[in-house]
């Protein structure tokens, strides 16, 4: 996402934003020329019907539990990076700084109100309900007062922890099942879990959790009609896990369908499951999800020239438009030469075509639409 385009007139903007109103002062020199331009990141998804795309980070930790960070700062990091909505989800269990840092689950969010909404954010209530593994951790969204949590790590009291979040109407997910390899029923569909789901008080599942992919929670969200998330679980700064040096890098993040771009829109959009996570290259998510997205933003051109060959055959040109910042890497199946294309973000490709072909098809192998699934699309050409 580092378009010379948004560089540019960050560039433009650093006189008059950053340092416009700094007065002269005798004998000082500022050397402003190594400063990063304040601008922030805009990344474009085109509208999937009636839906915004929203980008959304809903796991991450501050000094208030085991961060690295003051609250602020990821305000700042979700402006700089193009983010619409986040929450931050210090642990309630696990408060390593208490020495430090009062103990408070309510503070990080409302340290953070005011100034979220002064940077055009959403910002969403919640906390991280950490249980030994398994069941390990869940996420609790819009959530009410985080005091009346339970502390204790005691396992008998494992339930009662997550039904406070459901007594409190959150929307809740499991986060990173398997994060811990090797112990038993740590990347399975425990009972405890099942329990939760029969329930109502389990939402949603993360698929992707920083740089993770726990494909099989991707199947269990599809059996089972949960919803698809993606999130950083940032504990440092973002810039300090995600190399922004490099083209096209971004947070993980949960690309949410929503009516509008507010925070109960967002959480109608999360209830009904229209989301899709994102990460890398990748995106996954239920496939009626990832394909109006792909839908969205690819779109194949009518043949714009017809090549003869000595031998009589006829071949078509045609160019594959990605009018998005998502990446999209297609393999297909037919096609007269042209089997994998490679749709960087903002970008156009040539496809070529036997004129007597009627429809390319093929896979989007950037895509999960299950653990071993991708895409599949169907390009009709006449
Ligand atoms: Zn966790
Ligand atoms: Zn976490």
């Amino acid at each position: 996402m580092k378009q010379r385009n948004s560089l540019i007139i960050g560039l433009l903007l650093i006189p008059i934003l950053a340092f416009g109103q700094r007065k002269e002062v005798e004998g000082m020199k500022y050397l402003d020329e190594h400063r990063r331009p304040v601008y922030r990141e805009n990344i474009i998804i085109p509208d999937v019907g009636n839906y915004q795309v929203l980008k959304c980070d809903f796991h991450m930790h501050t000094v208030f539990s085991d961060g690295q960070v003051w609250p602020s700062v990821r305000n700042q990091e979700a402006w700089q990076e193009g983010i619409d909505a986040f929450a931050i989800t210090d642990h309630i269990e696990y408060t390593p700084h208490k020495e430090d840092v009062s103990v408070n689950h309510n503070r990080g969010y409302e340290l953070l109100k005011e100034s979220a909404a002064k940077s055009n954010l959403i910002l969403v209530k919640g906390n991280e309900v950490t249980r030994g593994t398994p069941p390990g951790h869940f996420n609790a969204l819009y959530i009410g007062d985080a005091s009346e949590y339970i502390e204790s790590r005691d396992a008998a009291q494992d339930k009662a922890a997550v039904m406070k979040a459901a007594s409190q109407n959150a929307f809740i997910f499991w986060n990173h099942p398997g994060w811990q390899p090797g112990i038993a029923g740590s990347y399975d569909w425990i009972p405890f879990v099942d329990d939760l789901y029969k329930q109502g008080a389990l939402h949603g599942i993360e698929v992707i959790n920083g740089f993770g992919f726990h494909m099989k929670a991707l199947d269990w969200c599809i059996d089972k009609g949960l919803t698809v998330m993606g999130t950083t679980d940032i504990h440092n700064l973002v810039a300090h896990e995600y190399d922004f040096s490099k083209e096209y890098v971004h947070r993980t993040m949960t690309l949410v369908m929503a009516k509008e771009r507010t925070a109960e829109s967002i959480r109608e959009a999360l209830v009904a499951g229209r989301t899709v996570a994102w990460a890398s290259k990748i995106l996954a998510g239920k496939e009626e999800h990832v394909r109006a997205l792909f839908d969205a933003c690819v779109k194949l051109t009518p043949a714009y020239y017809t090549e003869e060959k000595k031998n009589g055959d006829k071949i078509n040109y045609y160019e594959l438009r990605n009018n998005s910042d998502l990446y999209f890497e297609l393999k297909l199946k037919e096609g007269n030469n042209t089997k994998l294309v490679v749709l960087y973000p903002r970008s156009v490709q040539q496809i070529t075509a036997s004129a007597e072909t009627t429809s390319l098809y093929g896979e989007v192998i950037s895509t999960y639409v299950r653990s071993d699934q991708h895409l599949s699309v169907n390009f009709q050409l006449k």
